[in-house]
């Protein structure tokens, strides 16, 4: 595939393009025939609301929330909901399409869906905050449903949003109902395994990848950016696993350390630290950025969108990437990958254990009843190691890189059952 030099350069891609232009690839690929390319691409529905907030001081605010159902064709709608000040409709229709395709790389039962509320929850207090999640649950109550669309935690929210979520919608309803959220604190029937399962099914993507490559764990490198929930337990879990984690970073900048980090200290560090590795001593601390063209064998992006790019991609050095965040790879850079020679697990695949323990956790809740961690852990293992096989066999059958893969597999899965399940 030739590389077409974009002009001009944008450093940050519009999403909903970014993944339009790998359905577009995947689509062609498969001969998607028309009409069903126009099904698959259009949101099934998009609701912007209004939500008037009483803040602290009395006065009135007024925020813009959004939900977008991309697809349930293959079942309820799932997706998280991120308070943002960057929160865009586009951005948010791209995440739904996105979880679409992740649910049905994965096989679980899932349409995919995304919401959003455009403000800044760092500058809110507690009360502000939950008034906004009872508000933007009220005015959803029609779009969620445990069989119908059911959201979870995403950037600026986690399981306390996620408890006055049910609890608003369960007041509505007259009835408890905790299968309508996912991601919710333990004693509400958070499921166990939900905190490590997103970095965990990075580790058995990783795994998986290097066995094609002829990358044996006890003598592979890593350098993994972005020590947060996804990145702190990749790298935990890939040491446990014998890969030998040499570089990590966070906002604060790179640690390395040749011999190996001491992923466990570092995790340590970081919970005493005020969530950040600012002043980690035994490494060498270099700029953040640099981790990137670190010469490792295996490169986790596990930060945030559009680390990879036009611009750095040449100084890549790792031969495989392992997409913990969503989107850290621009489209335009994939060619350039590609030339390079460099296995990318994408995003859409190997972050998926997230979304896949969502689902016990949903399954969990319907049955009334609790998996150990060992349980959840065996199964969301299994899930993600048979998801890496099948995007890796349609890689060869179609000659294509994975990501494409994915998208293919994901693309035929939905439309297959949009054509049983029929239309108007
Ligand atoms: P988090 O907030 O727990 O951690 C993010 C980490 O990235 C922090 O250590 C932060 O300091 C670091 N970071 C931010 N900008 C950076 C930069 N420019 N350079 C280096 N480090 C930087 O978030 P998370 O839950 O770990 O999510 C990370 C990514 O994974 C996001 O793209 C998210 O959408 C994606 N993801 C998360 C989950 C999940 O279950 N948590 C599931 C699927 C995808």
């Amino acid at each position: 595939m030739g590389y077409i030099e974009p002009a001009p350069i944008k450093d940050k891609e519009n999403p909903f393009e970014s993944m339009m232009s790998r359905f577009n690839i995947a689509a062609d690929a498969l001969g998607l025939d028309e009409e069903v390319y126009n099904v698959l691409k259009s949101p099934a529905k998009q609701v912007t609301v209004s939500l008037p907030i009483t803040m602290d001081d009395g006065s009135i605010k007024v925020f813009e929330g959004h939900r977008v159902v991309h697809s349930n064709i293959l079942g309820p709608s799932k997706g998280g909901i991120r308070y943002d000040m960057d929160v865009t409709i586009d951005e948010v229709k791209a995440l739904a399409a996105w979880m679409t395709w992740k649910c049905a790389v994965v096989d679980i039962p899932y349409g995919g869906a995304k919401g959003g509320i455009k403000c800044d929850p760092r500058s809110m207090s507690a009360g502000e905050i939950e008034r906004l999640t009872r508000a933007f649950t009220a005015q959803m109550a029609e779009i969620f449903g445990p069989d119908r669309d059911i959201p979870a935690p995403d950037m600026g929210t986690g399981p306390r949003e996620m408890a006055w979520l049910m609890d608003e919608y369960s007041k509505i309803q007259g009835m408890t109902v905790n299968a309508v959220v996912t991601g919710k604190p333990l004693v509400l029937g958070g499921s166990l395994g939900r905190t490590e399962a997103t970095g965990r099914g990075v580790m058995v993507s990783a795994l998986s990848a290097m066995g094609k490559i002829g990358l044996i764990p006890s003598q592979a490198t890593c350098a993994i950016q972005g020590f947060g929930n996804v990145g702190s337990w990749a790298a935990k879990l890939l040491t446990e696993r014998g890969v030998k984690v040499i570089a990590v970073s966070d906002l604060s900048g790179a640690y390395v350390n040749k011999n190996g980090l001491d992923i466990d200290e570092c995790i340590e560090y970081r919970n005493m630290n005020n969530g950040t590795l600012e002043g980690y001593k035994n490494a060498d601390h270099i700029p953040g950025d640099d981790i990137l063209y670190l010469d490792v064998d295996v490169l986790v992006p596990a930060a945030k969108e559009d680390v990879i790019t036009v611009q750095n991609v040449e100084k890549v050095k790792a031969k495989l990437i392992v997409e913990g965040a969503n989107g850290p790879t621009s489209a335009k850079a994939d060619a350039i990958i590609n030339e390079k020679g460099i296995m990318v697990a994408p995003d859409i695949l190997a972050n998926a254990g997230g979304v896949t323990v969502s689902y016990f956790e949903w399954v969990q809740n319907r049955l009334g009843y609790k998996w150990t961690a060992e349980r959840v852990n065996r199964r969301s293992d299994r899930i993600m190691k048979d998801a890496f096989d099948r995007v890796y066999k349609t890689s060869k059958e179609y000659n294509v890189p994975l990501r494409i893969a994915a998208y293919i597999l994901a693309i035929d899965k939905v439309a297959k059952t949009y054509k049983y399940r029929g239309g108007f």
